[in-house]
């Protein structure tokens, strides 16, 4: 069967619910296809220049905004490779915040790692209490943890780390930043990471981050940075508008315009489309488990502990997130089963980047359809 997302036109976008990559809207996948510009010169200083000033917006930040060939792992690594000395204390609640420490381990960092369960967050006490041992100077945090939709308080944990001197605070916003309020300079973050292809909704192969000033001090002391994520090389180039390596351009023509269309829309109005989806989809699991007897749940219980980008729901006994995503996939809408080890237990629904409440309240409507179709069958087999 031809892919109907094949035919890029409008009527067929708002069916790709993943939470990454994200449905790309067709004027974004079009830019692409634009003839190539060198990597040195002022072609190319002008487009940077002009992403750089829609970035530093979605970041929030004054800082250059470093750009990496590379997917959002990519990032991960050049945080755990330029900002950890000594030891590392990795927050973990999740696939990809233990993911994190692994990459920290990778690189021969000294790991630690404070857990909770998934889909609870962080408590930023707890994690004060863990630094007053005095054996970290990097904690790493994940935003919004793709895997189970929880979304933990990094302002507040940025208070606590940002109380000691010596200790950074790295932050994978891969599933917030653009869709989830992310403030890198107000909040005094030292490392901020995201990639393209998640609440931004562009397409797959970039990665950004920013850097404090403390960040870039680490860095300078620091062996073994290897030499595609190093920052300091980084740094080097961003003041020309430059990157130190062959940069992804088709990547940065679909950027730029999918900026553009961000500023048109304004972060903020952005930010409130996310926060209306997720708290249509909240409502409408809600809705099922109250009105329509299927026991369906929010992995992450406490409404203000939610990411507005991912949504975790539990399924009922007996039903199959395998099942139901591929049910879904029959009636033409793609959403995520469970993360991993919550594979059959549960879907994921990726509201983020350039859906709309419209468009969600379509899939929801189908996927109610879906799920009660998979109870009788259960029920009667
Ligand atoms: C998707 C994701 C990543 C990994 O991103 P890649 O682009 O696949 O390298 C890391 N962290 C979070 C929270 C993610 O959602």
């Amino acid at each position: 069967m031809p892919d109907p997302r094949a035919d890029t036109s409008s009527e067929t976008f708002g069916r790709f619910f993943l939470p990454g990559p994200t449905e790309v809207h067709p004027a974004v996948l079009q830019a692409q296809a634009r003839p190539m510009i060198g990597h040195r010169g002022p072609a190319v200083e002008d487009l940077m220049g002009r992403l750089q000033d829609g970035l530093k917006l979605v970041f929030r930040t004054e800082r250059p905004v470093f750009v990496s060939t590379s997917s959002a792992t990519g990032m991960m690594e050049a945080g755990a490779r330029n900002g950890i000395g000594k030891r590392l204390l990795a927050l973990v609640n999740g696939a990809f915040s233990d993911r994190f420490a692994k990459i920290a381990e990778s690189c021969g960092k000294q790991v630690d790692r404070l857990e909770v369960s998934w889909g609870q967050v962080h408590d930023p006490s707890a994690v004060e209490e863990k630094l007053e041992s005095g054996d970290y100077d990097a904690v790493t945090i994940v935003h919004s943890e793709t895997s189970t939709g929880a979304l933990n308080r990094v302002a507040e944990v940025a208070g606590v780390v940002g109380r000691r001197d010596d200790t950074l605070l790295l932050v994978d916003s891969v599933s917030g930043l653009g869709g989830a309020d992310v403030r890198t300079d107000e909040w005094g973050l030292d490392w901020v990471l995201t990639g393209t292809q998640k609440a931004l909704a562009v397409p797959p192969g970039l990665a950004f981050g920013v850097a404090s000033e403390s960040m870039m001090e680490r860095a300078a002391t620091l062996p073994d940075r290897g030499t595609y994520f190093d920052l300091e090389k980084f740094a080097a180039k961003i003041g020309k508008n430059q990157t130190p390596n062959t940069p992804a351009v088709s990547l940065m023509y679909a950027l730029d315009v999918q900026l553009q269309r961000i500023r048109e829309e304004g972060l903020d109005g952005r930010l409130d489309r996310h926060e209306q989806m997720a708290r249509v989809c909240w409502a409408w699991v809600d809705r099922m488990r109250e009105g329509e007897g299927l026991d369906l749940r929010v992995l992450v219980e406490d409404p203000a502990h939610r990411s507005p980008t991912v949504t975790c729901i539990l399924l009922p006994e007996g039903l199959s997130g395998v099942n139901i995503v591929s049910a879904m996939r029959e009636k033409g809408f793609i959403i995520g089963t469970g993360y991993g080890k919550m594979k059959q237990e549960a879907i994921r629904i990726g509201h983020m980047g350039d859906h709309t409440v419209d468009e969600l309240e379509q899939l929801l409507s189908v996927l109610a359809e879906t799920l009660t179709e998979a109870t009788t069958t259960t029920t009667h087999a």
